[in-house]
């Protein structure tokens, strides 16, 4: 795979795949630009070798359709300011008005194309849109990793009609903590998953049974593993088409000899929006009316003995409710231990960003996936169909 430095950019007009999918208010204001700064490093360094930019990205789901309300206007606004230098808004993304503008550019100039997702060929990886991407292009940059599991136009198609295709730094980063988590973790290798869904986190699950030495499950996920083995679980949320899957990973577990461990203790709530704890047991079974709400404090005890011994650290799913002050003690002790670890530690997926935040412990942890669905995919297979695509040249 080609890295943006490998590129001999000067006076070549360049399309960037970012990720501007930045939230907007009501007013159309953009509310956090963590996204674009996170694009910084490869625009920058493009514009210093006076390369000629295209930047394009989606915005929410305007699902092929032109919406106002999703129009990346605001973020050339604020992209501008970041760079210090003008910022080019097209009207379009493809066609005979944008393909004006790009011939137009100068080296160093920055050109942003509309939402691409107002073209309905951009999730359908549709041949002639990525085509008409295109037009005009010499190389290809794509440095939206939290698109890259989607086979989309301006991810996949488009790298068949450019000279060469290469990674952007965020991209590269985030790979490169990705694949020693699979490739090369130092040991002992502790895998942290919770969450709201089994279904989700099953294909990582199954994945991380090759990799990890422990696997230590939290949130709602654990309490269809503690159905699976016929204890009863009250009103916890459990999905009950994952039962036998949830077995069978058990059986797995038990088979490749990694620790597969289930809470020793549970928060009990009689319902999230009570936002009172009713008990804290260690036994089974939970009253009727009482569901499962967060990880009790002889499972957090025990969690961060395992995680302090720890040299590598995956985590995605909170522990417990930690959006509801009772329900998120689990959830930010357990930040806190991974935080002092001092393990190699990579955090993905957006509530457990959010986790790691309200713990106030980012700084310290190793590696921050800004793609949600993406990370997940990648510890599942390896591979994402944006990573082979600019693996294919
Ligand atoms: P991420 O966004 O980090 O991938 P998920 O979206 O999988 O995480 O899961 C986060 C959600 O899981 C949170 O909204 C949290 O409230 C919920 N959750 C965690 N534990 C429980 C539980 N015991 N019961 C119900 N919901 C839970
Ligand atoms: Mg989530």
């Amino acid at each position: 795979m080609l890295f943006v430095e490998d590129l001999d950019v000067k006076g070549k007009t360049v399309f960037v795949r970012v990720d501007f999918n930045v939230p907007l208010t009501d007013k159309g204001e953009i509310r956090n630009d963590t996204r674009i700064r996170a694009s910084l490093p490869t625009i920058n360094y493009l514009l210093g070798k006076s390369a000629k930019l295209v930047l394009a990205s989606h915005l929410g789901r305007p699902k092929g359709k032109i919406d106002p309300k999703m129009s990346l206007k605001p973020v050339a606004k604020r992209l501008a300011e970041l760079i210090g230098r003008d910022v080019i808004m097209a009207s379009d993304i493809v066609g005979e008005e944008v393909n004006k503008l790009k011939s137009g550019l100068k080296e160093g100039d920055v050109l942003l194309l509309e939402n691409v997702r107002f073209h309905a060929g951009e999730t359908t990886n549709d041949p002639e849109f990525s085509k008409k991407l295109a037009e005009g292009i010499d190389y290809f940059v794509n440095d939206a990793f939290g698109s890259s599991h989607r086979a989309l136009a301006s991810v996949v198609g488009i790298t068949n009609y450019v000279k060469k295709s290469a990674a952007g730094y965020l991209m590269k980063k985030e790979i490169e903590y990705l694949r020693k988590a699979l490739f090369s973790p130092a040991k002992p290798y502790v895998a942290i998953l919770g969450g709201a869904k089994v279904e989700d986190k099953i294909p990582v699950i199954e994945n991380l049974l090759n990799k990890a030495d422990t696997i230590l499950i939290g949130g709602a996920m654990a309490y269809t593993f503690f159905k699976a083995q016929g204890f009863g679980t009250g009103k916890s949320l459990v999905e009950p088409d994952k039962i036998e899957i949830a077995q069978k990973i058990l059986a797995l577990a038990k088979e490749k000899k990694v620790r597969f461990i289930l809470p020793l203790d549970n928060v009990l709530a009689a319902s999230i929006e009570s936002g009172q704890v009713a008990q804290i047991v260690d036994s089974f079974p939970f009253p009727q009316d009482l569901m499962g709400v967060d990880i009790g404090p002889k499972t957090v005890a025990r969690y961060a003995e395992i995680i302090a011994k720890a040299k590598t650290i995956v985590w995605n799913g909170p522990l417990g409710v930690f959006e509801t002050p009772a329900f998120a003690q689990g959830t930010l002790e357990i930040a806190q231990a991974v935080a002092a670890s001092g393990a190699l530690s990579i955090v993905g997926g957006g509530d457990s960003i959010a986790a790691v935040e309200k713990a106030g412990v980012s700084q310290k942890i190793t590696h921050i996936s800004t793609g949600g669905g993406a990370s997940l995919e990648f510890l599942a297979n390896e591979t994402l169909p944006g990573i082979e695509a600019l693996e294919k040249k």
